[in-house]
């Protein structure tokens, strides 16, 4: 299987690209700005003997998608598994928030989205096979203070990957989200200590999630052990209360 994975290069991404080369499957992933990172990781996930490629792209600029997935699928053959986990945050109240917080929150995690599951659909709807898993977050599921940008591009991805799942079915195309809680990578270590804290209380395991948690269900997602779901939302919390 050829797998695609967006913001590969760190985080939950990360172990998603690592998680899926374990698997047996080519993987090309993209990242934004952390080359050192991405070489290295395309170094380690190789050593699973499968073909692994890391490329610059900005997954909210179409072309640039359109350029990566071009070039993946002449690289390595046709995508069978899409993985949207590029993301970013810019927390503020919103009586406080400057448009430019909200447009680029929703120009990477969602626009993102639609540029990554774009090429894919189209390219797997041909084949009539294939599967995309996008990441959204429980934020998308139930709300939260302070992130209302990184709320509104999640549950968009929540509503997106639904209606894909409709347009795509028939086609032998699936396509499920999986939300996660709170997940050890850097996008939670920029979260104030107090507030992290404070949030915790409310997880019934009474910790963080492990990133390699995450990539274990979309490992599972994507594979044929999953040919019966689509359209669905896979919350991974911990037992959280949100
Ligand atoms: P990180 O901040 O650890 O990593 C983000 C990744 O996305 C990096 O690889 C980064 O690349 C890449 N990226 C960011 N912007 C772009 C862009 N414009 N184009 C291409 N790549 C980009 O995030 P996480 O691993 O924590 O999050 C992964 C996903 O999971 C996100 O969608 C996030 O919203 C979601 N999520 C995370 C949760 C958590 O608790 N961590 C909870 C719920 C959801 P680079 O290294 O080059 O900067």
């Amino acid at each position: 299987m050829i797998a695609l994975v967006s913001g590969g290069s760190r985080g939950i991404g990360r172990s998603i690209v690592l998680r899926l080369a374990r698997d047996g499957h080519d993987v090309a992933f993209c990242y934004r700005s952390n080359a050192d990172a991405a070489e290295r990781l395309a170094k380690e996930a190789a050593e699973h003997g499968t073909r692994v490629t890391a490329t610059r792209c900005d997954v909210a600029d179409g072309d640039d998608v359109r350029d990566w997935f071009a070039r993946t699928e002449r690289e390595l053959g046709p995508v069978d598994a899409a993985v949207t986990s590029a993301g970013i945050t810019r927390d503020r109240p919103l009586v406080l928030m400057p448009e430019d917080d909200w447009t680029q929150v929703l120009r990477t995690n969602l626009d993102g989205v639609y540029h990554v599951c774009r090429a894919a659909a189209f390219s797997m709807s041909k084949r009539k096979s294939g599967a995309i898993v996008n990441l959204s977050s429980v934020a998308g599921v139930h709300g939260n203070a302070g992130q209302a940008n990184y709320a509104a591009s999640k549950a968009g991805i929540i509503g997106f990957t639904k209606s894909l799942a409709k347009e795509c079915g028939p086609r032998g195309v699936r396509a499920n989200v999986v939300a996660p809680g709170l997940i050890e990578t850097d996008m939670v270590g920029e979260m104030p200590e107090a507030v992290l804290q404070k949030q915790l209380k409310n997880v019934a395991l009474g910790r963080l999630g492990r990133p390699e948690e995450v990539a274990d269900l979309v490992s599972f997602l994507v594979s044929e052990r999953a040919a019966y779901i689509t359209g669905s939302v896979f919350e991974i919390h911990g037992g959280g209360t949100f």
